[in-house]
Formats: C-alpha cells, sequence, structure tokens
C-alpha cells in the first residue's frame, strides 16, 4: 500500500478491531494488546516507538497506519497558566480546538483534588449555530473521527506526562455538537476507558448537548456512567429559539422530559451550563422561571459569564447581575455554581482561536518533544499505572466502565 492510499488510523479501531487487523496480516492476536498498550499507555506517535513489536510488523505499521493524525499548530497558554488551548490540524487539513484546564491543588495535605480536564471536540465546525458561539458562526464541515477524538486526549496526556501528571477529566464542550457525532464520541470514550489503555474512568467523561434529545435518550442507554451536560442558556421557548435555535426542533417541554428519563434511567444528575449575557438572559425574571423550570430535577446549574467574541454584540453579566441570579436560583432550592471564565485573554471561548488564527498568517510552529515523553514514560510507569486503574504487579483493579 501506497502512503496516497486510505491509512488504517489505529485510534480509529477498538481493540477487537485491532486484533482482528493484525491476525489478518498474520501475526498473533497478542501483539495487537501490544501496539495498544503503546497507543495508549507509551502515547506512540509512530510504531517506530513500538520496540517490543518484530521490525516487519513495524514496517507494516508504518506503511499502511496513521496514529490519530493530529498535528498541533498553536497554542496559547492563559495568563494565569491555568488554561491551555491548542489548536490542531487534521489530516485534511482542516482545524480544531482542544482545551486543558487545570483545577485544584497537586498537595495531598490540601486534599489532592488536582483535576486536568480536558475539553475535547467532537466536529469540525458546528450546524447548531448558538447566537453567541464563534463555532456556530463557521457552519458544519465534517464529524471528527473516533481517532481525532482521542487523540485530543491523548495530546493533552502526553504533555502532562512530561510534568507527571495525567488527563483526569474530559468534557465534550468543544467545537460541534457531540450528539451529532455519537457514534464516534462513544467509541473514543470506550477506547480512553479501556482498563489495558488509558482506564479514564467513565465517570471522567462529561458529554454536553445544546439539547439533542434522541441523543440524551440514547446516550442513558449506551453510555450510562457517562455524566451528561446540557447548554441551557434560556428558560423559556420565545429567547431559546433565538439563542440555541435546535430548540424550535426540540423545544424546553422534550428536552427538560428527556432530561427526567435520563436521570431515572442513570441516577445521575445532570449538569445545566447556563451562559450569562447582559440584558438578554440574566434578569431577575429568567431566574425564576430557570427555578420553576428546574425544579424537582436531578441537576446543578453552572453559571457562566459569556465569554464576548468578536462582531457579536452580546457582553458579559456584571458579577453583581450574576450573584443576584444565583442567589434566587439558590433560594428556590436550586444547586447552583458559578464558574470562571476560562482563558478570556487566550480566546478559549469555543471556536475563537480557530477563527483567530483563520485571519492570521505565520502561525506559530509547534510539537511536543516526544522523546520527552518516551523517557519518561518508564519513569513514571508506576504513577500511571496506579493513576489509572492498574496495581504495580500488572494486575487491573477496577475501572468505572461505560456501561
Ligand atoms: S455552543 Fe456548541 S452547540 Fe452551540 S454552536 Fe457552539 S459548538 Fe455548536
Amino acid at each position: 500500500m501506497g502512503r496516497g492510499d486510505a491509512m488504517v488510523d489505529l485510534l480509529s479501531l477498538t481493540r477487537d478491531e485491532l486484533q482482528d487487523l493484525v491476525q489478518s496480516w498474520g501475526a498473533p492476536r497478542y501483539r495487537a494488546d501490544q501496539i495498544w498498550h503503546w497507543l495508549y499507555r507509551g502515547l506512540a506517535q509512530s510504531p517506530d516507538e513500538m520496540t517490543n513489536l518484530p521490525a516487519a510488523l513495524r514496517a507494516r505499521l508504518l506503511a499502511e497506519t496513521t496514529i490519530g493524525g493530529l498535528e498541533p499548530t498553536h497554542r496559547v497558554d492563559a495568563e494565569d497558566g491555568e488554561t491551555s488551548k491548542v489548536l490542531l490540524r487534521l489530516a485534511d487539513g482542516a482545524t480544531i480546538e482542544a482545551v486543558l484546564m487545570h483545577y485544584g491543588t497537586a498537595d495531598v495535605a490540601e486534599g489532592g483534588s488536582e483535576r486536568h480536564t480536558v475539553c475535547a471536540s467532537s466536529q469540525v465546525g458546528c450546524a447548531i449555530g448558538c447566537a453567541f458561539c464563534a463555532t456556530g458562526r463557521q457552519g458544519w464541515t465534517r464529524d471528527l473521527t473516533v481517532g481525532e477524538i482521542s487523540g485530543q486526549v491523548l495530546h493533552f496526556e502526553r504533555e502532562l506526562r512530561r510534568e507527571r501528571a495525567h488527563v483526569t477529566n474530559v468534557v465534550f464542550m468543544g467545537m460541534g455538537e457531540p450528539m451529532l457525532n455519537r457514534d464516534a464520541v462513544g467509541r473514543a470514550i470506550r477506547n480512553l476507558n479501556d482498563p489495558k489503555g488509558l482506564g479514564l474512568g467513565a465517570r471522567r467523561f462529561t458529554v454536553s448537548t445544546a439539547g439533542i434529545v434522541p441523543g440524551i435518550l440514547a446516550m442513558a442507554e449506551e453510555m450510562p456512567s457517562v455524566g451528561l451536560a446540557v447548554s441551557l442558556h434560556a428558560p423559556d421557548d420565545v429567547l431559546r429559539d433565538e439563542l440555541v435555535p435546535i430548540n424550535r426542533r426540540y423545544p424546553l417541554l422534550a428536552l427538560l422530559e428527556a432530561c427526567r428519563r435520563h436521570v431515572e434511567s442513570t441516577g445521575r444528575r445532570v449538569t445545566m451550563e447556563y451562559t450569562m449575557i447582559m440584558g438578554v438572559n440574566d434578569s431577575d425574571g429568567h431566574a425564576r422561571r430557570m427555578a420553576d423550570l428546574l425544579r424537582g430535577l436531578l441537576c446543578h446549574v453552572n453559571l457562566i459569564p459569556l465569554n464576548p467574541i468578536e462582531g457579536c454584540g452580546f457582553q458579559p453579566s456584571s458579577v453583581e447581575r450574576v450573584r443576584r441570579f444565583r442567589d434566587i436560583l439558590r433560594r428556590a432550592g436550586i444547586p447552583v455554581t458559578v464558574r470562571l471564565r476560562r482563558g478570556t485573554d487566550l480566546r478559549a471561548g469555543c471556536g475563537q482561536l480557530r477563527s483567530a488564527r483563520g485571519a492570521e498568517r505565520n502561525e506559530t510552529p509547534y510539537s511536543v518533544p516526544q522523546a520527552e515523553v518516551t523517557a519518561l514514560a518508564s519513569a513514571t510507569l508506576e504513577q500511571e499505572q496506579h493513576a489509572h486503574g492498574v496495581t504495580p504487579d500488572g494486575a487491573h483493579r477496577a475501572v468505572d466502565s461505560v456501561r
């Protein structure tokens, strides 16, 4: 097979499919487990790194496969050091964004609650067209493949390993509507969840939707352990039709009913995301309608002041307004948290870096030094195994599975 022929993306295969592939090449099945280990533990970016494979198998992998196919081309770090965003070029030249957010502390004396959360994209662009979103303005180009989705998480795992840390959580809140690419998102989650690979527990994933009702219902069946977040943004249909146009297809009544069924089926609370826009959805009346809407639903509301985008007249609500809104919900017994706007100085709102880079030239070349990653792979193996569910003797402890 020449490089121009269709290459198999190893990250897009399940472990069973990888076993089938190597067996079809005449290699024993255990070779697939070795490759899987290199992909998700060794974080290999090339078959050349898979040193325990026979040379002939490595050569065939080199000739006929790729690994995710993501190339980081630009990176920005927020001044507070807590958020980083990368622009990733895909094999066809399209670009997507992925964000890494750091929370809490690694100090065990302080509870050791450090989290490193990847905000992953699921599509190139987005068809939903939310009124305040840079990605929505770009329109939809295509769905991401399984490997392009997993590759974002592995990219940051590679970066974090250099600091002897790990990705702890993944939220699908980047570019795209994950429920419209549910099959690939689900497969990526399963691959990343596999205890023989990265072993990221199912409860560490959250899928966020603008309100695709059939997707919410299917997710309760297919991935009951995975968290659900809903981008609510308005407490009534008239306003939500404007801010989140998919509401015209799945209005609030149907959306909230789907959320109730999701809670009944999974026993998990739903996160309600509410972007606060000055003078648009942030009045006391909006807060009271939110309280009425959500009363009795097992949920938690996140209030997020808007990340303003260029060319859009919307502005974030004032701190005082956010507090009043929060207090009204609290008094009504609705659990609520005000979330920080992450990385306003790095255009961390979804789609903003891609928009900005599209208008610029001379991108700063960017790459992760793989030699450092590989060197650290063995040094951190025990730590890694502990973090991802493997005891030092190689036995797997329980990693909560997707279902
Ligand atoms: S907010 Fe999410 S669903 Fe809405 S347009 Fe942007 S990417 Fe799409």
